[in-house]
């Protein structure tokens, strides 16, 4: 699997990241922060919820900047979810159970 240095897109083939398309990319090793979801506010504490039960390691990070929230001081609306690359299989299947299709939409 081809890992984005960038963004930290998992992906088996090709020249550039198919999510942020720059040609930052390398194998994927296993120490690897892999982002498997992208999720709104609401929806994410449901996420974090399977996945721990689920027993899988991850971080959560904010698509705008906590600085850009604490001015403004509205609620984030994406929270991007990282596994590291060895739950990232197990990750993206119950992904899958949960949001079928969801994960093509980033993959365009
Ligand atoms: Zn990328």
């Amino acid at each position: 699997m081809l890992y984005c240095v960038s963004c930290h897109a998992v992906f088996s083939t090709g020249t550039s990241c198919p999510l942020c398309h720059k040609r930052n990319i390398r194998q994927v090793q296993d120490s690897d922060l892999c982002f498997f979801t992208e999720q709104t506010s609401v929806m994410s504490s449901v996420v974090e919820d399977i996945l721990k039960q689920n027993g899988l390691r991850f971080v959560t990070r904010p698509v705008y900047g906590a600085a850009i929230s604490a001015v403004t001081g509205t609620v984030l609306e994406s929270i991007r979810f990282y596994t590291p690359a060895k739950y990232y299989a197990t990750a993206c299947e119950l992904m899958d159970t949960m949001f079928p299709n969801a994960l093509e939409e980033y993959m365009d």
